[in-house]
Formats: C-alpha cells, structure tokens, sequence
C-alpha cells in the first residue's frame, strides 16, 4: 500500500462500498482517445453515494474528469457536502485527482478524505489540504461575492 498521507478510513466503513461504485463506474467510462478510464464515488455528508467516469471527446478540452462528474451528479441530488472520494483506474500507480478537479472538490469539501485506488490493488491516500495547499475558496472572494453566493443557494 502506498500511503502517502495519514488518512482515517471514513468511520462507517465505506470505503469498500465506495471502492465498489468508484470500480463500477470506471467500467462506463468514455476514453476512446486516452485508452484511460477512470471512476470515481463521491460519498455525501448523508451518507449517499454519487458516481461519475471520464467522458473524454474528439474535441479533447470538452472532456470531463470522473471526479467532477462526481461532484455534478451529486449537485444535482441536491448533495453539497462529502466526506470521501473514491478514484478507481487501471494504471499501475494510484492516481490522485488533476489540478482543475482538485479546486472543484476543494469548493464543497475542504477535509475531503482522497482515495486512489488501482486495479492491481495499490492505492493512495491523501486529504484536500495535502491536494491542494494555499487553495483559492469561497472565502477568497472576499465578504461581497460571499453575500452573493448565500443568495444563489437559496434558489
Ligand atoms: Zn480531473
């Protein structure tokens, strides 16, 4: 096992089931170009689990990372906070999320719990703050755009 960080196991035991989905929806992923498929399980606050895959594109820019599909299928389940994420991939190293995917999860899930996982069995284990140190957040924007957020999550 190849930890690179001290992370606790989420406390209720999920990350089989998360491995499991992460796994599963690997198996549906869209890389026709890079031959890399990727899933991720994203598991909510609430206990609820949402999936996404890589969905890569012949315009290549327009692909999606599985993890930000992750975020977007639960966004859309009305799940706003997370606990952990699951990355499953086929490559030989754990992979830990991009750059671009990394600020998504930052933005709901500052102590989010990362982990990689390959199907030859490796894995790694990271926490956001590891990720992504000195994060552009919400609280960045300053006390204006926060007061504009508030009232966009209210709609
Ligand atoms: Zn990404």
């Amino acid at each position: 096992m190849a930890t690179e960080a001290a992370v606790d196991v989420p406390k209720d035991g999920s990350w089989p089931a998360l491995r499991e989905r992460a796994f599963a929806a690997m198996a549906h992923a869209y890389a026709p170009y890079s031959g890399f498929r990727v899933g991720a399980a994203l598991m909510g606050s609430d206990g609820s689990i949402a999936e996404g895959c890589n969905v890569e594109n012949a315009s290549y820019p327009a692909g999606m990372c599985a993890e930000r599909g992750a975020i977007a299928a639960a966004v859309a389940r009305g799940m706003h906070e997370f606990t952990a994420i699951v990355i499953a991939t086929e490559a030989e190293v754990p992979t830990p999320p991009c750059g671009i995917c990394r600020q998504v999860l930052m933005e709901f899930a500052p102590q989010l719990l990362v982990l990689s996982v390959t199907r030859s069995g490796a894995e790694a284990q990271w926490s956001m703050p590891d990720l992504l140190p000195h994060a552009f957040t919400p609280t960045s924007l300053g006390a204006h755009a926060a007061s504009k957020r508030r009232r966009t999550e209210c709609m």
